[in-house]
């Protein structure tokens, strides 16, 4: 997994870029936590869930399906959240979709079970440029300063950039209207 304070670059990218009017704060802190929730998974190896098993490390929280489920639940507590039923649905699921797509991209570990309930197969992307970060220790090594790196380069900058070109098109929006 990429640290888990970097999973939250995307809901930060989208709700700072499309404004509060868009993605309320409430709907701001669901996403965040919908973004770093799936790796609430490796809990399973303290109870010896096994890495490659469907519930283990990257399993079923990862899949496109564990994300659906979470902007649905979104979805019926879209008045606590300040949000439409369709942005709170879309936008949790984006965040939490997210999580599974990055951990895809790193370089270490089993990959995610993307498409679980359907295939239990574990999927990387092509490109696996984020550098894995250690599960549960050495988090303050230089090999955890190398992660930083590779997570301040691969996500948190593609992460500013998208808030930017949103926040850019939502500012010309609001001046043409
Ligand atoms: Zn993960």
């Amino acid at each position: 997994m990429p640290t888990i304070i970097s999973h939250i670059a995307v809901p930060l990218a989208l709700g700072f870029g499309l404004g509060k009017r868009k993605i309320s704060e409430h709907l701001l802190c669901a996403g965040v936590l919908a973004s770093v929730l799936p790796d609430a998974d490796v809990i399973g190896f303290k109870f010896d869930v096994q890495y490659a098993s469907q519930f283990g490390h990257r399993g079923f929280s990862h899949s496109l399906c564990f994300a659906i489920v979470l902007g649905l639940i979104a979805a019926i507590m879209h008045r606590k959240l300040d949000s439409s039923r369709m942005a709170a649905f879309l936008f949790v699921s984006l965040c939490a979709a997210s999580h599974g797509l990055l951990d895809a991209l790193t370089d270490g570990g089993l990959g995610i079970a993307l498409f679980w309930p359907f295939d239990n197969t574990r999927y990387f992307f092509p490109w696996n440029g984020i550098e894995v970060s250690a599960i549960g220790r050495g988090f303050f090594s230089m090999r955890s300063l190398s992660v930083l790196a590779s997570e301040f380069r691969w996500i948190w900058c593609p992460a500013i950039l998208l808030c930017s070109i949103l926040y850019f098109f939502n500012r010309e929006r609001k001046t043409a209207a």
